[in-house]
């Protein structure tokens, strides 16, 4: 028979049969409380509930998130719910106690026992309305929780069922309750009736509660009135506290009587439940159990000699050792022969059960409690004791006698029995003596239990390492959690606003006598030199004035330490006060919830100068999926309100730099200071990943506004509210200056406040949809012709293309046409529509695109969608090779087959069949469409309309090219317009040629399309930095840049250059403007041109490469475009007439590109070998530079024809390697390299921009031939290559020297991404490195950096500070150094799958097994992208990820180590699971199995785990995992 082993099980396990909705209150999410671990196996296993049709909902809630407010949604929808928690939350969760007294609920509670078990958590709540019972052993906690559960069910009231967990220890195991008789006892069809008894009322504060079920297990309600009628004195302190109860519930709600109390109330009413109730319902519960079990309850247990003269009642732990030492007693000691009585069913107090269970013959009574703090002269079990035995009457009351129990050892119970017996039967009994240790055990008698102690995300620390790094030895947290500052053990006082604030106040008085005593100190003459007057006297000058005073404090001590003087040592006692500290209180968002506010009030009202972080954690999300009850105050607006306080709202996620204003800031002001700090996870141990993406969220949706607020700026001539978030800032300052009383912003502005209602954004949405459809409507009004509503999802625009176009076309035969995406149109309205045409494509693994999911949601769930009356056809795009795997097959156009058959299953009528467009056929999608478009106009019968006008052919990258005015288009006024953060799509391609690319930020699509609100759009910036060198001020320059206007990083790219991202549409004109002003330009940083031109870094050959170094930069100049429209559109100041362009009249002219540029980018590199570390052979043009025997530059052999970009199961696409065309010198590299590019801007493919590469142009023509025609341009011949020799395509790290004595550092910089974090400060380190070097800062292919020519002057002072930010640590796995990522998620709109934010996660997960290997030294090139076009060039790579869907990755294998062979595909779409598992394998093996010298790469192909790659044409060729033709 199954057995239970732990009180945690015996009760969840009731708990979860007798439940529809079990709540887990936690201390952290990530820890299991002593429940929750059962409950969550029995939700794993999908265990059968008795209550619940189906699973019960298990939800986790951790203690200081407020948890019981979590249960009155799921009360009032007529769930059966119970609660498992510690002690901790009890008391402060009174208020809400009251009122959930009302409904059914169960708590199961386990005693919190830091130190030992305080019953006073139990004794301050027991007016609450609640009935309580308590359980002594694992036996009785599972009677005791199934009577709870029964109780509840019976009684239609709460019960809170306690105990004390380490009572029941030792106790054998026990059988499982059957489940039929939890079945009989529970009375399920009662259960039923709750169920099925909605609760109407929606407001958090609820005065009746739930219908009571009355007819159930109560007897007769003349006899219970008639009962009531004699029993009004239950207990005289019950009445009179419910009496409290019941005013201060008033206070809190918003009128009504309440009858929290009527549990242990009586009345003449009917409704109320009676402690007779109660007792009734007892009674008949604990008969069926033991009819059945034989185990008997009461409400009080006796246990002793019944007629026994002396008893111990104890409301404490351990009775059953109690009980044990009374058995065991012997004729010496003082308690032999005495009763034990202990409480099982403590509320309602039901005095005539102790009186019929205490023997009459007791005479003197010893009343134990275990309370921790004592708030009362009497405890409040010997008032209750004390009352019942007086009332009684019927005797003569026997001598009463209480004690505080504290915590008992083991061996010392006899002697404390023997203290209390003693004390009772003496004459004179002292009353209220202290029995144990009320400190709780010394730490070697028990250990603490952890899992009473908060647990906080090691995430939390980011904002105390921001304090620490900010003010350092300088630093006091008042509160801080584990802190030895705190010096009081009980945890919730130590960590609560009120506990900090009173010990901050302590220590600011007790600087302020300090400073007075050094100011008389300073006036004496107790000196034994002259020297400490003179400082003590200017350091009291400057006390307050933390700069000045800290500056002083040395120089003070030192004078003191070397006086010697008694007056000296006196001052020296308290040097620390010399320092004036920054003081800082810390809280959790449990301050935010209503029962913590009062804290923040009161540090707020006091006006003194105490600094307050408040860390909030709700993630996003979970704010949007909470009961709308679980709301926060937001104590920022609450603290503004107050108008005397520094108010900030930071996230560290979000602005790392705004948190630095904020905290100095808040430092500075002289008065309370709030900051607000938003870190938000779900569980502790989230990624940093998961709480970026909830932190971009909750700012960029303005639940979390970055702000700043200083109420004495005006008084400066400030501005007093600062917004630091971008996407509200004009809407928030609007407000501000129409009214600046900040409590209407939650009013007027709901979408700025934390509490965001949750219909927001469906209500939003709704009425779009609605307008839009009408706007059509009207439209169409007059119109003749048949009704056509064309709905499409699409996610790269190509369904949407195609469906606007069916539209134009459907409207030319007259038909009346709508369009639009499906999200937008009203769901409820597509039964009355005549033809409706669906057009979808199909995003990631076989899912509907994002646009369509909710109506797909709709349509799929829809029970009362009637279709009959529509006719219908679907046109599905997808791509038959995506998923090679035979299995994976059918995700081919699964969005639009699944739609097709559902709209059939709903009655409509199809038109004509589903459309099938596939991504193989030779035109594509248009293949299959050019076939299904005319049945569609056959069937509607429309397909022999005459005269209709031909289709404009689509508008083409070329067309616009062309159309632009040498790339003018109309980007400038696309600026002007403030209605969008978007330009139009045509200037999206026109403004990659002026380096820049228009984005927006998926992390943020799906919540901002819910919003009704536009993608957020903002631009990513790439310089042209030939070379990739730097100088100091450059790098200050590009730092600032980040800063002020993106989005406070900078990329380092694998071209060598900066990458803005996040930046604006409004700042892209100022950032174009501060990059020029650093002497750098964007231009043709991207688009159809020669991009920026690489060159190896080279540190350690100074000459050769500045040499190198000056041809690529006269390459990159030679074939810059020529138009002015960068600088017209960029550059151009208002007030400059100069740089003015007048209308059209003046006309570019691009000798070499031409009107239309390059078929397709243009990429040209130089490696200087042994070093390939720009990847040569990926480029359309690589150089490789000869030395002559003079050791310096002679010229170049030259690569052509390589490539990177490739689309995913499409073999016509491939990456290539460069093929050799031969030596060129020096002097005549420039012109080679443009002759190049012009034979291919005059043959490469201007059709498909998939295929236009100069690889492609190439292999079509021919090696030879190209050659050929290039040297005909030329009219020169490229020479016989010269030997070279690589060794690696990585960088060397650490410091190197040069031939002339300068000194060179490559760092690391995981994926080339510069930014500061509360760990690593590495922006701010290098921007100080910045100020003070007089080196260069080279940026290498490898994304990396290398502070360069540093001379030996300079070398300490630069080590130092390399050392000071951590940038001089290179001590990582050889594989993390010789990774790389591209950008990918979030701003990538390529992007299928995160890449730069997921590589250094996944190299960790690998780093075990390299140790356990012996590889950790063993460089292994490896990379990441996010998508086939391949920015990281991962086809080099010896192995490589390429994104295919959110999470999953191709894998490839075999790749040269210093880049000259291309990789193969070893797998598709694995995840992560599967890419540990593979690659802990591999490595494995290459650690046992490879040769001497050998590389990863070469010894896949020669153990045959992938085939060589000859080049880029057979890369399709041999793949490991098959991928099928159709
Ligand atoms: S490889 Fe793809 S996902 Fe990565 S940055 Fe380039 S385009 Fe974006």
């Amino acid at each position: 028979m199954a057995q239970v082993l732990a009180v945690g099980e015996a009760v969840a396990r009731i708990a979860y049969l007798s439940s529809d909705l079990l709540i887990s209150v936690q201390t952290s999410l990530s820890t299991d409380s002593e429940f929750s671990k059962f409950l969550r196996q029995y939700v794993d296993n999908k265990a059968s509930s008795l209550i619940c049709s189906d699973v019960p909902e298990l939800q986790h809630i951790r203690h200081n998130a407020d948890p019981l407010l979590s249960v009155y949604q799921a009360v009032r929808a007529g769930k059966l719910t119970t609660v498992t928690t510690d002690s901790s939350v009890l008391i402060k969760s009174i208020p809400h106690l009251y009122r959930l007294a009302q409904y059914p609920v169960v708590i199961h509670v386990s005693l919190h026992s830091a130190g030992f078990p305080d019953y006073s958590d139990i004794t301050s709540i027991r007016n609450v309305g609640f009935t309580f019972l308590q359980s002594s052993s694992l036996q009785e906690a599972q009677d005791l929780a199934l009577t709870a559960h029964a109780l509840a069910i019976r009684s239609g009231k709460g019960v809170i069922h306690f105990f004390d967990a380490a009572n029941s220890k030792a106790d054998q195991p026990i059988a499982h309750e059957s489940r039929r008789l939890v079945e009989e006892v529970l009375d399920v069809s009662l259960a039923r009736q709750y169920q099925g008894m909605k609760s109407e009322d929606s407001s958090l504060y609820v005065s009746e509660g739930r219908p009571q079920v009355r007819d159930i297990g109560l007897r007769d309600t003349a006899e219970l009135v008639e009962v009531k009628g004699d029993s009004t004195a239950t207990s005289s302190e019950s009445s009179q506290s419910s009496a409290s109860s019941s005013s201060s519930d008033r206070k809190n709600s918003s009128g009504g009587a309440s009858e929290a109390e009527s549990a242990t109330t009586v009345d003449s009413q009917a409704k109320p439940v009676s402690s007779e109730d109660i007792d009734f319902i007892c009674e008949s519960i604990w008969s069926q159990i033991r009819g059945q079990t034989g185990r008997k309850y009461s409400a009080f247990n006796y246990t002793g000699p019944a007629n026994a003269e002396s008893a111990l009642f104890l409301f404490g732990s351990d009775p059953g050792l109690f009980a044990a030492e009374f058995a065991s007693a012997t004729q010496a000691d003082f308690f032999r022969h005495v009763g034990l009585v202990t409480p099982v069913l403590y509320r309602p107090w039901l005095s005539e059960r102790l009186t019929e269970t205490l023997p009459r013959s007791v005479k003197r009574l010893a009343v134990l409690e275990q309370v921790r703090r004592k708030t009362t002269k009497w405890g409040p079990v010997l008032l209750d004791v004390l009352m019942t035995l007086k009332a009684s009457g019927s005797q003569a009351l026997p001598t009463i006698v209480g004690y505080q129990l504290g915590y008992l050892e083991y061996t010392t119970i006899t002697q404390a029995l023997s203290g209390i017996f003693q004390n009772l039967l003496a004459q004179s009994p002292i009353q209220n003596l202290e029995v144990g240790q009320h400190g709780g055990p010394t730490p070697s008698a028990t250990s603490v239990n952890n899992e009473f102690q908060l647990s906080q995300p090691k995430l939390e620390n980011a904002y105390m390492k921001i304090l620490d790094q900010l003010f350092a030895e300088r630093l006091h947290i008042a509160n801080a959690l584990g802190s030895k500052n705190a010096g009081v053990e009980e945890q919730s006082i130590k960590s609560s606003p009120e506990y900090g604030f009173g010990s901050l106040l302590a220590r600011k008085e007790h600087r302020k006598r300090f400073v007075s005593e050094v100011e008389a100190a300073a006036k004496t003459r107790n000196f034994t030199t002259n020297s400490p007057q003179k400082w003590l006297s200017q350091w009291a000058l400057a006390a307050a004035d933390a700069e000045k005073a800290n500056k002083l404090a040395p120089e003070v001590i030192q004078r003191l330490s070397t006086d010697g003087s008694p007056a000296a040592s006196k001052l020296l006692g308290s040097k620390g006060l010399f320092y004036k500290e920054s003081q800082w209180l810390i809280g959790s968002d449990a301050w935010a919830y209503d029962l913590g506010n009062s804290g923040v009030h009161h540090v707020l009202a006091s006006g003194e100068n105490v600094n307050m972080l408040i860390v909030d954690s709700t993630p996003y999300s979970e704010r949007a999926a909470q009961d709308a009850a679980r709301r926060k105050k937001d104590i920022g607006l609450y603290a503004m309100n107050f108008g005397n306080a520094y108010v900030a709202s930071c996230a560290v996620y979000s602005s790392y730099t705004q948190v630095l204003q904020a905290m100095l800031e808040a430092e500075a002001f002289d008065g309370p200071s709030v900051i607000m700090a938003y870190l938000p996870y779900n569980r502790e141990d989230d990624s940093p990943l998961t709480v970026l993406q909830e932190t971009k969220k909750s700012v960029d949706l303005g639940y979390w506004p970055l702000y700043r607020w200083d109420p004495k700026a005006e008084a400066r001539g400030e501005e007093s509210f600062k917004l630091d978030s971008e996407r509200i800032k004009t809407e928030l300052q609007e407000f501000l200056r129409r009214d600046n009383h900040m409590s209407q912003l939650m009013r007027r502005h709901p979408q700025f406040h934390a509490h965001l209602s949750e219909s927001y954004g469906s209500e939003v949405r709704k009425v779009q949809k609605r307008k839009a459809k009408d706007a059509y409507e009207a439209l169409l009004e007059g119109l003749q012709g048949a009704p056509m509503t064309i709905l499409f999802a699409s996610d790269n625009g190509n369904a949407e293309n195609l469906s606007k176009r069916l539209a134009r076309r459907g409207k030319a035969r007259g038909l009346k046409t709508v369009c639009m995406a499906m999200d937008d149109f009203p769901l409820e309205d597509l039964g009355n529509e005549e033809n409706v045409v669906l057009v979808t494509a199909t995003a990631g693994q076989g899912e509907f695109p994002q646009n369509g999911r909710n109506f797909w949601e709709g349509v799929k769930t829809s029970t009362d969608l009637d279709l009959a009356n529509v006719n219908m056809s679907v046109f599905a795009l997808g791509d038959s090779h995506y998923w090679p795997r035979k299995e994976d097959k059918h995700y081919y156009n699964k969005p639009g087959k699944d739609l097709f058959a559902r709209m059939l299953a709903l009655g409509a009528k199809q038109i004509i069949d589903i459309g099938l467009g596939d991504d193989q056929d030779p035109d594509q999608y248009q293949t299959g469409y050019g076939e299904w478009e005319p049945k569609l106009w056959d069937a509607m019968g429309v397909g022999n309309v005459e005269g209709i006008p031909d289709e404009p052919p689509p508008i083409t990258n070329e067309d616009i090219k062309a159309a632009s005015n040498f790339l003018r288009g109309t980007i400038e006024e696309g600026l002007q317009d403030k209605s969008t953060g978007a330009i139009s799509a045509a200037d999206q391609q026109l403004t990659k040629f002026h380096g820049t690319y228009m984005q927006d930020d998926r992390d943020l699509r799906d919540e901002r399309k819910a919003q009704g609100l536009e993608p957020a759009y903002s631009f990513m910036i790439r310089c042209r930095l030939p070379g990739g060198v730097a100088t100091p001020l450059q790098w200050q320059q590009m730092d600032a840049i980040s800063t002020e206007l993106g989005n406070e990083t900078m990329k380092l790219t694998t071209r060598q250059t900066f990458q803005f991202h996040g930046v604006v549409k409004g700042k892209l004109k100022p950032a174009m403007q501060a990059i020029n002003q650093a002497l750098m330009t964007t231009i043709a940083a991207c688009g159809d041109v020669n991009r920026n031109v690489m060159c190896s870094s080279l540190p350690e050959l100074s000459d050769l490469h500045r040499d190198t170094f000056h041809y690529a930069k006269k390459i990159s100049d030679h074939l810059l475009p020529s138009t002015t429209a960068y600088h017209e559109i960029w550059l151009k100041d208002e007030n400059d007439k100069d740089v003015q362009v007048a209308g059209d009249a003046v006309q570019d002219f691009e000798p070499m590109y031409g009107p239309t540029y390059l078929p397709r980018k243009f990429k040209i590199t130089v490696a200087i070998p042994p070093h390939n570390d720009t990847d040569v052979y990926a480029h359309d043009v690589g150089l490789i530079a000869i030395r002559g025997e003079d050791g310096k530059l002679m010229g170049f052999n030259l690569l052509a024809g390589g490539g990177m970009g490739v689309t995913h199961n499409m073999k016509k696409t491939y990456p290539q390697t460069g093929r050799m065309f031969g030596y060129v010198d020096k002097d005549a590299v420039h012109i080679a390299c443009e002759k190049i590019m012009l034979v291919q801007r005059d043959n490469g493919d201007r059709t498909n921009r998939k295929h236009a590469r100069l690889k492609y142009t190439i292999d079509d023509m021919g090696l030879e031939e190209y050659i050929r025609r290039v040297e005909e341009l030329w009219g020169q011949k490229f020479e016989e290559p010269k030997p070279f020799h690589f060794d690696s395509n990585i960088d060397t790290f650490g410091w190197q020297k040069d031939e002339k004595g300068m000194n060179h550092f490559t760092m690391f910089i995981e994926n080339g991404r510069i930014e500061d974090t509360a760990d690593f400060p590495m922006k701010t380190g290098l921007r100080e490195i910045a100020k003070v070097t007089k080196g260069e800062f080279r940026l290498t292919g490898n994304q990396h950096l290398i502070l360069s020519n540093i001379s030996a002057a300079e070398l300490d002072e630069t080590k130092a500070l390399l050392k000071k930010y951590k940038l001089d640590n290179t001590n990582f796995s050889a594989l993390r150094l010789s990774s790389s990522a591209c950008v990918a998620f979030p701003t990538c709109g390529l992007a299928m799958a995160e890449s730069e934010r997921y590589l250094p996660e996944l190299v960790t997960k690998l780093e075990s097994t390299l140790e356990e290997n012996g590889l950790r030294q063993d460089s292994i090139v490896m990379r990441m992208t996010g998508c086939p076009n391949g920015c990281a060039r991962p086809w080099l790579a010896e192995v490589a990820f390429v994104g295919k869907a959110y999470g999953a990755y191709n894998m490839y294998l075999g790749g040269g180590y210093h880049g000259q062979r291309l990789n193969k595909l070893y797998r598709a779409s694995i995840m992560e699971e599967e890419i540990l598992g593979i690659m802990k394998g591999l490595l494995k093996r290459y650690a046992l199995e490879r040769e001497e010298g050998e590389r990863f790469g070469d010894f896949v192909i020669r153990a045959g785990v992938v085939k060589a790659t000859r080049e880029g044409r057979d890369f399709h060729d041999d793949t490991a995992e098959v991928e099928e033709d159709e």
